[in-house]
């Protein structure tokens, strides 16, 4: 009998194949007390456990494709990471002394502590780096165990690709699983801000995570199909429901197909008019992958990441190594942000001192935070400035809320280009240096600014969130949180006007410009750049390339002067139709 389950879809397709489960069960960890003689036994055993887990992360990262984007190989280096991480490993050697207790007992209750750590932190994205703990303890654990036959294994016969159903998948499991051909994942844990969910959209595989009792409710072998659009699988379907999602998959799999030929076309409407389409990247290998996806170029290079998941600061050698290899990486102009930390982007050694804020998205964030500790600015600014000597950067600052702001921002820049200079180092002419959008002060006061800033890029993840005063990693109040509020339409109309009237080239790298259902809208406000994850790319322009943007220019000034609500509401929901 047919049976249909809903879960979270991450990872959008639809996927048909028989069940197979992986991890036959939660692990059973044995707990008994060593004998003092069999201490230093048991140390040694854990750390074997340690290295072979070591081997194995590493041989996976070996076998990780050419071409694949820069985050696979970065995950795994995270656990590889964490295996080192003194605060796993020394604490369960502690244990282990302390308590006189095996090592899965000692593992166990670190990776216990750990998880509750993360837990309890506020950022989702942070909170889901519990899975990392998880997945790192498990291996040594089902090493230590001798249950190693519970992880993938590459299968020898050419079978039908499976639909994988587990309690969860990690990095690793991903790599080798999609070398060997995988219908679809269906996992009973994780969001879609895991490290599951991001792997499993970049290698295209429909996944369904929080599928709770998955492994219970779907018998191996069993026919499922997967759709990750609406998150639902459907277990043991009739020739019906087969017939159905055979052909919504050959519909996905054709236009997936078509867009790959627009690749290396230009994104030009039917009236004439060429938009820029660029990619947000967060670290240099996504560059090449951006452009394979047809990005022109990156407009938006987050620099966070340089600094998150490791003691201390990257020092100005560090920074301008990392910086040049992008620029090199790039095909076409970049544009790099300066350190955005503060709110829900946090790090280990860039915290202050001091009260915790109360409301840290208003407090001491970004441009805040860098003019505060110019030291810390200086640094990035040196090695942004270096770098230019290898390609086309512009330099763009997050968070600016006045223009006196921006002015002592580009004064740090101006001056960190003469001493650089003084000491006989290369610094490119005229590097252009621009303002996010993304405090509704910045879109208001857009025509001075434009007075000083060489281009504006619209942040509207936080122009949404400040503008609606809705917190965007607060869960409760996320229903809110809407891009087509008319006070948000409105601001970006603004920004774009005051770039037209003074000639400042205006760009959008939110959220909103790579979702398509924005597209149209945003073309009828006036954008002719974005700024998006590379996946977005083909997408939206296949409906650039299909719009008239005279025409949606006169459909959104109708928006905007719709006398109510019902009026606005209706224009917005038929708009470009
Ligand atoms: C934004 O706020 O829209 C943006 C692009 O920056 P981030 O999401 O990194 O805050
Ligand atoms: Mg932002």
């Amino acid at each position: 009998m047919s049976l249909w389950l809903s879960g979270i879809g991450v990872s959008r397709g639809i996927g048909i194949g028989r069940v197979q489960r992986l991890h036959g069960g939660d692990l059973e960890i044995p707990e008994y007390t060593l004998q003092p003689a069999d201490i230093e036994h048991e140390v040694t055993r854990f750390f074997g456990a340690q290295r072979r887990a070591k081997e194995q992360l590493r041989q996976i990262r070996g076998q990780i494709p050419g071409g694949a984007p820069g985050e696979i190989a970065a995950f795994i280096d995270t656990h590889l990471l964490m295996l080192d991480d003194r605060s796993l490993t020394e604490a369960v050697v502690a244990l282990i002394r302390s308590a006189q207790c095996n090592a899965e007992a000692a593992l166990k209750k670190q990776r216990d502590a750990l998880t509750a750590v993360f837990e309890q932190m506020e950022d989702p994205y942070l909170r889901s780096r519990k899975d990392d703990v998880q997945h790192v303890s498990a291996r040594i654990l089902r090493i230590l165990l001798k249950q190693e036959k519970g992880m993938p294994v590459q299968r020898t016969e050419q079978s039908e690709p499976p639909v994988i159903v587990a309690d969860d998948v990690t990095p690793a499991d991903i790599i080798l699983l999609s070398q060997q051909g995988v219908a679809a994942f269906i996992t009973e844990y994780g969001g879609p801000l895991s490290h599951t969910a991001i792997l499993a959209r970049s290698f295209g595989i429909p996944t369904i995570v929080g599928l709770h009792n998955a492994r219970r409710l779907l018998r191996e072998g069993e026919l499922v199909i997967v759709d990750g659009d609406l998150g639902h699988a459907l277990a043991d379907p009739d020739a019906q429901a087969q017939e159905f999602f055979q052909a919504k998959r050959q519909r996905q799999l054709a236009d997936r197909a078509a867009l790959s030929q627009l690749r290396d076309k230009p994104a030009i409407s039917r009236d004439g008019i060429k938009i820029k389409l660029l990619a947000n990247i967060e670290m240099s290998e996504d560059a090449v992958h951006a452009a394979d996806l047809g990005a022109e170029g990156v407009g938006l290079y987050r620099t966070e990441f340089l600094y998150m998941n490791r003691r201390g600061l990257p020092d100005e050698e560090e920074q301008y190594q990392a910086y040049s290899r992008v620029v090199a990486a790039v095909k076409g102009p970049i544009t790099i942000r300066t350190l955005d930390l503060g709110a829900d982007k946090q790090v280990d050694s860039g915290s202050r001192q001091g009260p915790t804020p109360n409301n840290p998205a208003l407090g001491l964030r970004a441009i805040r935070l860098c003019l505060k500790e110019p030291e810390l600015f200086r640094t990035q600014v040196r090695a942004l400035l270096r770098a230019s000597a290898h390609g086309a950067m512009q330099i763009m600052l997050p968070m600016i809320s006045s223009v006196q702001e921006f002015r002592q921002a580009q004064q740090i820049i101006v001056a960190a280009t003469e001493q650089l200079r003084a000491e006989g180092r290369t610094v490119a002419d005229n590097i252009p240096v621009g303002a996010m959008i993304e405090v509704p002060a910045a879109a208001l006061a857009a025509p001075l600014l434009a007075r000083h800033a060489r281009f504006f890029s619209i942040g509207t993840n936080d122009l949404i969130q400040y503008t609606l005063a809705i917190d965007r990693v607060d869960e409760e109040v996320n229903y809110l949180y809407d891009p087509l509020h008319p006070a948000v339409l409105r601001l970006i109309r603004m920004t774009i006007e005051a770039g037209e009237q003074s000639g400042v080239p205006v760009a959008m790298c939110g959220e909103m410009a790579g979702d398509p259902r924005h597209t149209r809208l945003l073309l009828g406000l006036g954008l002719t750049e974005f700024s998006m994850h590379p996946a977005s790319v083909l997408e939206v322009k296949r409906i650039i390339m299909e719009s008239n943007v005279a025409e949606l220019r006169r459909q959104a000034q109708r928006v905007l002067a719709a006398r109510g609500m019902r009026e606005f509401q209706d224009l917005v929901a038929g708009f470009g139709h």
